[in-house]
């Protein structure tokens, strides 16, 4: 158990352990990245190249960048390349589109699976076997309650995320094989205050004719028995508690974090 500078005890000391974070420019991943970072982790934050990225990098004592498209299953090879050894795999970036299915852009589509279940499957495949072969490794995939059931007009991103399910526990099973030093995991959140859902919210103020104030608690959580938004940095807590030496314990397993929205 590591201890901080304010006398709570952590779950996970990862000093010396090396963690890639995609989608880290930004929301969650930005969030868990600066929390490993300050457990420890020598952190390598990877989103869309730009100055976003660069600066999120630099808010992160020792952490590099690496510039990729998702998209781009050559840049995510790429990525794997030059990333070198990771023992802790967290798979966030994503993005969402709205739109009913007879209307669904294709691309829009390949894009979304791309990014949020086929990169996450090459980058593990390519980082696996040094997991293996050092003994330890974390996978932890950042799915959503999308994952576990639908909404109208999400087609992409809940089919991604129920794939992403079904690659976690794929992954836990084949990695169990290998003694439990190597797991797998996926979270669930509900909704997160990130630009993805601030957008969403300004959206929805003006399809709904409310003020924003009353879309989170109207419209967006009306499922959740508590109608809070998650925090950023609440989630990448729910991620050190995974990393920690439990992880081999909820190997394969869902960490929902719905505010109860599960609960009906
Ligand atoms: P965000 O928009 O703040 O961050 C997502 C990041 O992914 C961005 O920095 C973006 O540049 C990056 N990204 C998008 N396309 C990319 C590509 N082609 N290549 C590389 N990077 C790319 O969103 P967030 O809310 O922090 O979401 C992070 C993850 O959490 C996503 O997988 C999302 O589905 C999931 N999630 C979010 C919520 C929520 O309410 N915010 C809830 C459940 C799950």
């Amino acid at each position: 158990m590591a201890q901080s500078t304010n006398g709570h005890h952590h779950a996970a000391d990862l000093g010396g352990r090396r963690a890639l974070v995609t989608g880290a420019a930004s929301g969650i991943g930005l969030a868990v990245a600066r929390h490993l970072g300050a457990l420890g982790a020598r952190v390598v934050l990877s989103d869309l190249e730009g100055p976003r990225l660069e600066a999120a990098a630099a808010g992160v004592p020792g952490a590099l960048a690496i510039g990729a498209d998702l998209s781009d299953r050559a840049a995510v090879h790429r990525l794997a390349d030059e990333v070198g050894e990771v023992d802790i795999l967290v798979n966030n970036a994503g993005l969402q589109h709205v739109s009913p299915i007879e209307e669904f852009d294709e691309a829009r589509w390949d894009l979304i699976v791309g990014v949020m279940l086929t990169a996450p499957f090459v980058l593990t495949k390519r980082l696996l076997p040094g997991m293996y072969a050092r003994g330890w490794g974390r996978v932890v995939n950042i799915a959503s309650v999308h994952g576990l059931i639908a909404s109208p007009y999400k087609a992409a991103y809940v089919s991604a995320k129920h794939g992403l399910l079904g690659f976690t526990k794929t992954l836990a099973l084949e990695a169990g094989a290998h003694g439990g030093g190597v797991s797998a995991h996926a979270i669930c959140p509900s909704y997160v205050r990130t630009p993805l859902v601030e957008g969403q919210v300004a959206a929805q103020a003006t399809a709904h004719g409310i003020p924003e104030s009353e879309v989170v608690d109207k419209v967006l959580l009306t499922q959740n028995a508590v109608r809070r938004l998650i925090e950023p940095e609440e989630v990448a807590r729910a991620v050190e508690f995974l990393c920690s030496d439990l992880g081999w314990t909820m190997t394969g397993g869902v960490l929902a974090m719905d505010a109860g929205w599960l609960a009906h």
